[in-house]
């Protein structure tokens, strides 16, 4: 079957009855996929892919896998453990490297591609297949690396196009999730208004708030 690589849905995708339920609303794949840790700057990030089955779950997700591929690597997953890890493993390196390459255009440097993303090209291009009279690029969907192919594809569709100036790391402090601003006049400042936005809004009231008490020679204070 020839891939297709359904939009991220804003506002954290598809629901689902079981299972985590990621944020998706980066605006792009490889950045939805860069934000699968919380709290990256803080000395405790949080892995939000801790096993090969929450890889699948987000692929599955993020639209790139149909539910009948995601049984199917699953019950392979079981099978193979060492390979499920191995993927995981690679799936985790190439997350790291997007973050790395994303967040320095984010911060206005310009940078080279990280050699394991370089490293990832391979297989993120599909390969031909002779069907008949025509000519097929496909992905090889039973592989349990799937997932890097059209990831490392969006990363590159990314890097190489003007939208790249629009990449965006959350202002909030604790949080350092990518985002593509789209917002009219580029102001966008969080990952999630409702999110880090609110709490950044609380947090400077607070600080206002305080500041003012000490002001008034720390009479609010307790
Ligand atoms: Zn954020």
């Amino acid at each position: 079957m020839v891939s297709t690589i359904a939009p991220p849905v804003p506002g954290g995708g598809r629901p689902r009855p079981l299972g985590y339920l990621f944020e998706l609303g980066s605006g792009r794949l490889c950045l939805d996929f860069a934000n699968t840790v919380d709290s990256r700057p803080t000395g405790s990030p949080r892995e939000l892919l801790p096993t090969y089955a929450e890889l699948l779950d987000w692929s599955r997700q993020s639209g790139i896998l149909t539910r009948e591929e995601e049984r199917g690597l699953r019950s392979r997953a079981e099978r193979r453990g060492a390979e499920a890890s191995r993927a995981l493993t690679r799936a985790r390196r190439l997350r790291e490297s997007l973050f790395q390459l994303f967040s320095g255009p984010a911060a206005g440097r310009r940078q080279s591609p990280p050699r394991t993303l370089l490293a990832c090209l391979t297989t993120a291009f599909r390969t031909p297949v002779l069907r008949g009279h025509r000519l097929l690029w496909e992905d090889d969907r039973t592989r349990l690396d799937f997932v890097i192919g059209p990831v490392v594809r969006s990363a590159v569709e990314l890097w190489t196009s003007t939208e790249i100036d629009r990449v965006r790391v959350c202002a909030a402090e604790e949080c350092a999730w990518l985002f593509l601003d789209e917002s009219r006049n580029r102001s966008r400042q969080w990952c999630d208004m409702t999110v880090c936005g609110n709490r950044a809004k609380a947090r400077r009231f607070y600080l206002r708030a305080r500041s003012g008490a000490r002001a008034e020679g720390g009479r609010r204070r307790r």
